[in-house]
């Protein structure tokens, strides 16, 4: 195998269920051919409350020494978390695959496939306005060059890799100056990598085409606000918004990611935690997803894919319908894993 053979990682523990899909994650690590050493890092609210500062800094540290981390749900209390890290990492894309999962149930028969890259800063969402008298109200949207260029690289960059072309989504007909600025860097990163074909499509028509032709789409870049609506609908297209991971980055100047966090779509679940019961695809596919940003493709591929397949097969957690707890989850994708691994050995042979 020519891959490195160890990973570290930052491990941002929260709470509920955050405990069980640390160790679903945990028991898939000690199945790859690579040593992966967790640095943990309790984000739990009892430790968010008691020394909230502490908590974060050291959070900051562990990702700044790693690269990448992997962050379970957190309850949010007075500020979100997910927020403070945000500010602290300066985030600014949100990386969201969003793919068919056969064997959950879905209104749509198309097959999804898609990577959403949305610009996680700005847009209307950092400005809650303010009224006017008791009959308006007013906010200021804003769009940066910065975000917009370290979006659209990261997306130009992903195409290439996966062969496709990338589409830029907006409002630019209307939004002529903010959008207008957005499609305008676009273009102006497009020039750069002229392998890669590039159109854009107004944000109203793309969500109806992508319901009619979902396979016309595989990479998309967008603002910030689009990208929140585009995801959700798009999660809403293969049957579910709790299913799937998405990944956070922050870049240096020439648009390089430098730092990553992963995390599974879904909340705490206080009502299921400590219990077996929880189903641990979401925060597996964050791990995939790590792997693959770490160089490590092929076995964040196998991993996705015995995720795939064990859905597939039937083989649930009591959400999906089926019968398994969160450990014979974890242990039947660790299974399909183990044979996607040795049949990849075998072939290499
Ligand atoms: P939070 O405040 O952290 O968002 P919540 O319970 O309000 O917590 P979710 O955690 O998204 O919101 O849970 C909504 C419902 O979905 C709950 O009934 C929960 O049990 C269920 N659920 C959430 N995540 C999972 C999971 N990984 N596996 C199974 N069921 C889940």
């Amino acid at each position: 195998m020519s891959e490195r053979e160890f990973l570290d990682l930052a491990e941002f523990v929260g709470d509920g269920i955050s405990t069980e899909l640390s160790e679903s994650v945990h028991a898939i690590a000690k199945r790859l051919p690579l040593e992966v050493r967790f640095h943990p890092v309790d984000l739990t609210l009892e430790r968010r409350r008691s020394d909230p500062e502490a908590a974060f800094e050291e959070a900051e540290a562990a990702i700044r020494r790693h690269g990448v981390a992997l962050k379970y749900p957190t309850i949010t209390e007075t500020v979100s978390p997910n927020k403070v890290l945000r500010d602290r990492f300066h985030f600014s894309v949100i990386h969201r695959p969003v793919a068919t999962i056969p064997g959950v149930p879905t209104r749509h028969d198309g097959s999804v496939d898609v990577h959403i890259i949305r610009i996680a800063v700005g847009g209307t969402y950092e400005d809650a306005g303010r009224r006017i008298g008791t009959e308006s109200a007013v906010s200021i949207r804003v769009i940066e060059r910065r975000p917009c260029f370290e979006a659209a690289q990261f997306a130009f960059r992903l195409a290439k890799r996966l062969g496709t072309d990338v589409v830029s989504t907006s409002k630019y007909t209307i939004q002529s100056a903010t959008d207008g600025l957005f499609e305008e860097i676009v273009r102006e990163v497009a020039a750069q990598h002229s392998d890669v074909a590039h159109r854009s499509e107004l944000f109203d028509a793309l969500l109806a085409k992508i319901i009619m032709r979902p396979e016309s789409y595989r990479v998309i870049v967008t603002p910030n606000e689009y990208g929140d609506f585009l995801s959700d609908a798009a999660c809403g297209m293969i049957g579910s918004v709790g299913l799937g991971a998405s990944a956070s980055y922050a870049f240096d100047g020439e648009g390089n990611v430098t730092l990553a966090m992963f995390d599974p779509a879904g909340g705490t679940a206080p009502d299921i935690a400590g219990q077996d019961k929880c189903n641990p695809s979401a925060a597996l596919w964050a791990f995939s997803m790590l792997l693959i940003h770490s160089g490590f493709r092929g076995l964040g591929s196998a991993l996705d894919q015995a995720i795939r397949r064990t859905i597939a097969n039937g083989s649930t957690t009591a959400d999906l319908g089926g019968s398994l707890g969160t450990r014979g989850f974890t242990e039947a994708v660790s299974a399909s894993l183990a044979g996607l691994l040795a049949g990849e050995q075998t072939r290499a042979r």
